[in-house]
């Protein structure tokens, strides 16, 4: 069974902490003990783990993609986001996070971000929660 997270952006580009959505349909499944799945079924979206305690983490991440991959730079796909392609493909859109005990187990310092890359939108995560 799919479950499903809506996110709405406000940006274009934005780091989204999706953990206390993630974790309520995780508690929801009734898995105590499995994986969660997080995927996006997007173009122009990215899934990450990373801190969520200093917010400047988020902000450098999305600076140091933007400088990597400019949002122009005479691509040939004429949408006009070309860069936010690029940057769902290099984050990846997905992640495998282990589940013990009913909860995501995530470090001390780590969250689960929705990245967008072509804000701002209404987004879909989907999640699935897999039993040992
Ligand atoms: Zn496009």
């Amino acid at each position: 069974m799919i479950r499903q997270l809506r996110v709405q952006t406000k940006s274009r580009t934005e780091l989204v902490d999706i953990t206390q959505g993630v974790q309520r349909l995780v508690t929801e499944s009734g898995i105590r003990s499995g994986v969660c799945y997080v995927y996006v079924p997007h173009t122009t979206s990215g899934i990450t783990v990373n801190e969520n305690t200093d917010p400047n983490v988020g902000r450098d991440i999305l600076k140091e993609l933007n400088k990597v991959i400019p949002f122009d730079d005479q691509y040939s796909h004429n949408e006009g986001n070309s860069a936010a392609h690029i940057k769902s493909t290099l984050v990846g859109v997905s992640k495998a996070v282990m589940v013990e005990e009913g909860r995501l187990a995530l470090g001390t310092w780590q969250a689960i971000f929705y990245c967008e890359f072509d804000g701002p939108r209404d987004r879909r995560v989907f999640v699935k929660v897999m039993k040992d």
